[in-house]
């Protein structure tokens, strides 16, 4: 992937999370702490101030410099979750992937976010979110597509009931909002996949 394409990426992510952190906080003010829109605007904003630096990478590299950053910046649970995601990406991904390659390294990047999170998809977290795309992914879906999957699937944690994340403790009460890990993924599919569909 040529520079400029990883730095368009990461513009994108790093937009769409700003622009939607106070939602991503009051979903998470509803169910949880309040803090994740800040821990997504910082830690996005974090990798954004060394785009070039990141970009200037080889794809692999380039993924496991955002997943480091990431750990170090986002903090609560979601940072050593998204930081993982990321660096499994970077692990698993050759430098110049197909899809095959990109859905291979996908289902290795979930599982190490669920092996980290000891969670599973059904559990109202990010996971919910991650692993349709990743079939959306097998199944030859297109960039809009997979969006589109990606924001049903956020929409379908609504009336799930939170098993992992301080939203567990809620039990019950978790029910009837949706998880701001799951929304925030959401929002960061889409931005990639417009962005990779637009090249
Ligand atoms: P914290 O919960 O520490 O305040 P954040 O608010 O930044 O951290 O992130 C909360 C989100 O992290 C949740 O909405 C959920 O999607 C995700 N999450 C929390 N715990 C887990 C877990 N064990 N596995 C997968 N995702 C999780
Ligand atoms: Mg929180």
């Amino acid at each position: 992937m040529a520079a400029s394409d990883f730095s368009s990426l990461i513009v994108a992510a790093a937009d769409t999370i700003a622009a939607h952190a106070e939602e991503l906080t009051a979903l998470d003010q509803a169910i949880g702490d309040g803090d994740h829109g800040l821990n997504m605007k910082r830690g996005f904003e974090a990798v954004r101030a060394e785009k070039d630096a990141i970009a200037s990478k080889p794809l692999p590299e380039a993924l496991k410099a955002v997943g480091t950053k990431l750990v170090m910046t986002v903090g609560g649970a979601s940072g050593p979750l998204f930081g993982t995601l990321f660096m499994a990406l970077g692990r698993e991904l050759p430098p110049a992937p197909d899809r095959a390659a990109l859905t291979t390294a996908l289902g290795k990047a979930i599982e190490a976010v669920s092996v980290r999170g000891k969670s599973q998809p059904g559990q109202k977290t990010m996971l919910d979110v991650l692993q349709p795309v990743y079939e959306a992914l097998a199944q030859g879906k297109t960039g809009s597509e997979i969006a589109d999957v990606a924001d049903k699937a956020a929409d379908a944690t609504v009336p799930m009931k939170a098993l992992r994340g301080r939203a567990s403790f809620l039990g019950e009460r978790s029910i009837g909002h949706m998880d701001a890990g799951a929304r925030s993924t959401a929002l960061l599919v889409r931005a990639v996949a417009e962005t990779v569909e637009d090249r």
